[in-house]
């Protein structure tokens, strides 16, 4: 049989980046096998390394890569080595920003789900948690980080000014996106806004309700960030999809991170151009780089969902993370959710259980 061919650009970076990227590239070439999907890869620099090799952190060679590709994974970036560069010379700020803008990248999707097996490694009550199954869908590419910036002197000192700008189309995308989403969940939109005191979020709020008119199957609900804040931790149950503008999505999306016990568990996926990408929701580790502690299971569930979103392999993706929930049934664990009586794994031994689940 003709396998299909995929293009993938792999962009390790920094930290535990290189180390978890490989355990994801080694689940994905098992399910290749098992659903007759070929995957070519093809690395480039990005990050502190990429300062290191060639002085840039997103060096040109890696966009081109980048937009010739089917989809792109990413490991993570930064760490202290470079974090005495000037703040716009980062691997962060100079390579993910970027990065995202160069790809078109509008949408950052973030699901929280909670693993039952996972359930005693949160801080919060297990009847809270238990049967947690959210997406949080986050506007990046508007908002306050990306409008305009001022200082000025005053004469009691001086005055700061961000800018907050959202635009109709804008707005519509991401909510077109989102309401497509919960056409294949259990068809709920929360819209996140805090429409009572901004005009750009009334702006949100109206055209929000406005496009649900194409999607009389959804319920929407309209809910102020504060509150919602509030009833991530109070009932996060009654939560489907959220769509949230940019900074309300980084908050928001920070705060249910707790609730599934490990920021190792977290996948993430940034859509909207033609090349979208997929990384773990951590960061580069550097107090555990280089030991084979880190837990590779958020790439790899990152890896799950680009064959969902990407490549529109639902059965693939699916195979990916019923091997997750069933590598964690059989009491594996790596450190960060370790807790008495589990069995103890490295990084590498967490790969090669989720890939052997896949045989
Ligand atoms: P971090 O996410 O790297 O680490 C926070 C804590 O979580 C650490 O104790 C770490 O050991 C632990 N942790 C993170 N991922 C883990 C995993 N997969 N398995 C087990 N434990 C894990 O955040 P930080 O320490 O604030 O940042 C470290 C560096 O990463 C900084 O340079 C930061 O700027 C960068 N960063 C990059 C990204 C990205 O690449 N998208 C995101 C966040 C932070």
């Amino acid at each position: 049989m003709n396998k299909t061919v995929y293009q993938i650009a792999v962009l390790p970076g920094d930290g535990i980046g290189v180390e978890i990227v490989p355990e994801a590239i080694k689940v994905l070439k098992q399910a290749g096998e098992r659903y007759h999907l070929e995957f070519k890869f093809t690395e480039a620099l990005i990050g502190g390394v990429a300062i290191d090799a060639v002085g840039k952190a997103l060096p040109e060679e890696t966009l081109e890569i980048c937009r010739n590709s089917d989809a792109v994974l990413l490991g993570a970036i930064g760490g202290p080595k470079w974090d005495q560069l000037p703040a716009q010379e980062r691997p962060e700020a100079a390579a993910l920003l970027p990065l995202r803008k160069a790809l078109g990248l509008f949408a950052n999707l973030r699901p929280v789900t909670v693993y039952p097996a996972l359930i005693g490694a949160s801080t919060l009550k297990p009847d809270i948690i238990e049967g947690v199954d959210l997406i949080v869908f986050r506007e990046l590419t508007g908002g306050l980080y990306f409008g305009n910036k001022a200082r000025r002197p005053i004469e009691s000192g001086e005055e700061a000014i961000d800018t907050l700008i959202y635009t109709t189309p804008e707005i519509e995308r991401i909510t077109r996106l989102a309401f497509e989403a919960a056409r294949k969940r259990r068809k709920k939109v929360t819209s996140i806004d805090k429409a009572n005191v901004l005009e750009s979020s009334r702006l949100w709020r109206e055209t929000v309700i406005r496009l649900s008119a194409d999607y009389p199957d959804i319920e929407l609900e309209h809910m102020y960030v504060d509150n919602c804040a509030m009833q991530l931790i109070r009932y996060p149950k009654q939560f489907d999809v959220i769509l949230t503008e940019n900074m309300f999505g980084d908050i928001l999306t920070d705060e249910a991170s707790m609730l599934t016990g490990s920021i190792g568990m977290l996948a993430s996926a940034s859509l909207g151009g033609q090349v979208a990408l997929y990384e773990p929701a951590h960061g580069s580790a550097p107090d555990i780089a280089g030991q084979k502690k880190a837990n590779p299971l958020a790439t790899i569930l990152s890896a799950a969902m680009m064959l969902r979103y990407s490549f529109n392999q639902e059965s693939a993706a699916q195979a990916i993370e019923k091997a997750v929930v069933s590598v964690l049934d059989e009491k594996y664990r790596t450190g960060d959710l370790m807790e008495p009586g589990m069995k103890a794994v490295n990084m590498e031994e967490m790969g090669d259980l989720v890939a052997q689940k896949l045989v």
